[in-house]
């Protein structure tokens, strides 16, 4: 299951973890916006089904969790993607933006980890990835969506020491600047080109360009292989250079 799956990193790691073998469900809002990842990877040979669930939403989310059950098969691997931003300085940050942030993100991660967990319980496997960020270390603007993804960090080493017994592995992969419709709407809000948004970033970034959507997906993968089942608990940064 990758949520926020119908574009930008969500879709490139479907499509990825799709071409490593494994049947995929694509979780987006709704289920029209996953269609084109969907065709994506069946177009590729791949096994995919679309669904449309809310992840903030607690009932939505189980019912999302058992239709993946009785299409897909026992949904042990998820990857906790789903994301949106409402970057604002402090003293102009609206209390909806701060609680939109926090809930698709990490109330979201949780809603999703404790549905699909007695799935992975019952199989003695499973992988969770939660999607960080280079801002979970503190960046101007974002104060809710640093605390959100500093949070997941939190999460992940919490539940990677209560599921590992389990054989459930559970990482963060922390991004920096990747090329998405997020970046791309981010540059739009402050007036900026994105190319210009773009050349700026790239400055402090030492291979000297931006991620792609795929760079990220390549790390998930790695996480939910098999031969990674005694790497748990990590972060692993994706953004081109050294973050600590
Ligand atoms: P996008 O905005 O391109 O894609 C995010 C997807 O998540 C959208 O399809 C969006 O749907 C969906 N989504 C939003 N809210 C919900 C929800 N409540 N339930 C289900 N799906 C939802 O973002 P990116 O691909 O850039 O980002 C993916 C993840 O990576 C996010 O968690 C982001 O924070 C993180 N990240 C991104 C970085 C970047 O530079 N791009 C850097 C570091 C981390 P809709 O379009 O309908 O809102």
């Amino acid at each position: 299951m990758v949520t926020g799956a119908a574009r930008g990193i969500g879709a490139a790691t479907a499509i990825r973890l799709a071409s490593d073998g494994f049947s995929v469900a694509v979780i987006d809002l709704d289920e029209p916006s996953c269609a084109r990842t969907v065709a994506a990877i069946q177009d590729s040979g791949g096994n995919a089904v679309g669904i449309g669930a809310d992840v903030t939403d607690a009932s939505t989310v189980r019912a999302a969790v058992e239709a993946v059950a009785n299409k897909l098969g026992a949904p042990t691997g998820l990857v906790n993607n789903a994301g949106i931003v409402r970057d604002s300085l402090l003293f102009k940050m609206e209390e909806s933006d701060w609680d939109a942030v926090i809930s698709v993100h990490l109330r979201g991660a949780f809603l999703m980890s404790k549905a699909v967990q007695p799935h992975m319980f019952d199989a003695g496997w499973g992988r969770i990835v939660n999607i960080s960020s280079t801002s979970a270390l503190g960046n101007r603007g974002q104060a809710n969506y640093a605390a959100a993804k500093a949070g997941l960090q939190g999460l992940t080493k919490s539940l990677a020491i209560e599921l590992g017994v389990f054989g459930v592995t559970v990482n963060c992969v922390a991004p920096g600047f990747i090329d998405t419709e997020m970046t791309r709407s981010t540059a739009a809000r402050i007036g900026k080109t994105f190319e210009t948004y773009s050349d700026e970033l790239v400055a402090s970034i030492p291979v000297g360009r931006p991620g792609k959507p795929k760079d990220v997906a390549a790390a998930v993968s790695f996480f939910l292989r098999d031969e990674a089942s005694f790497v748990s608990g990590q972060v692993l940064y994706v953004g081109g250079g050294p973050f600590t």
